[in-house]
């Protein structure tokens, strides 16, 4: 297994429902080996979540703390089969990474084939970065589109540790999951794996994933969780090491 240098998926107390400051956050990336860490609180349709206006101060933040380079993000909300998005773009261009997801307490889906277009439109946004979670069974998918899109527009999608955990009850997600990693591999799509860690022990965990990585033989290349350098280039994100 290769080393961890990235996880661009993780929430502090500013998200309302998880259990760690920014700066232990950091410290536990650090002590972890990690080069980056996205921190990607969610978006103003979440229930408790943090103001707008953390995100418009979020230039308070040193974007290095304890050797690691923090990505100040948001987990933006995909609302409607349009792709709707519930972060303005005001707010979008101040944000070093954007990450897109639906969530069930703010998605209003519709049939397969209106969700994938929606999701689709959330792909070729050229704001957007990473999709979270496609796979945990909040909106019924065609995956294969998505991952040829992704791949057309350097937009990784995620394979996502938190959804596989047996208390968030989403059966779907497994199978879902097997059949990304499969399309990825057949497309050479490259992905990223996110731990959506909601406490900073949960940073980099991605336990879950090994037995579906090592079940469909997903080639290493392909993960951009392995390659600092490669992960910003792709992303069309500034490398400070530069
Ligand atoms: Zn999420
Ligand atoms: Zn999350």
């Amino acid at each position: 297994m290769k080393k961890i240098l990235i996880d661009a998926h993780t929430h502090t107390i500013a998200s309302g429902h998880a259990y760690s400051s920014l700066q232990e956050m950091a410290r536990a990336a650090a002590d972890k080996g990690l080069q980056a860490l996205g921190i990607t609180e969610h978006g103003p349709s979440i229930p408790g979540t943090c103001p707008l206006l953390y995100f418009k101060n979020m230039f308070v933040v040193p974007r290095k703390m304890y050797g690691v380079r923090l990505l100040m993000g948001c987990e933006i909300n995909i609302l409607d089969t349009q792709g709707t998005l519930d972060l303005d773009e005001e707010y979008m261009g101040r944000l070093d990474l954007a990450t897109a997801g639906m969530h069930a307490n703010c998605w209003k889906g519709g049939s397969k084939e209106e969700n994938t277009e929606g999701l689709l439109r959330v792909i070729r946004n050229p704001r957007i970065h990473i999709i979270c979670h496609p796979g945990d069974g909040t909106a019924d998918l065609d995956f294969e589109p998505l991952v040829i899109a992704a791949k057309e527009t350097h937009t990784l999608l995620e394979i996502n540790n938190h959804s596989l955990a047996p208390e968030r009850h989403r059966n779907a997600a497994r199978e879902n999951s097997l059949e990304l990693l499969r399309l990825c591999k057949r497309h050479e799509t490259p992905l990223i794996l996110g731990s959506d860690a909601h406490i900073s022990f949960q940073i980099a965990d991605y336990e879950r994933l090994w037995p579906l990585l090592a079940e469909t033989e997903f080639p290493d290349e392909l993960i951009m969780n392995y390659q600092a350098k490669r992960f910003y280039t792709y992303l069309g994100i500034p490398d400070l090491q530069a």
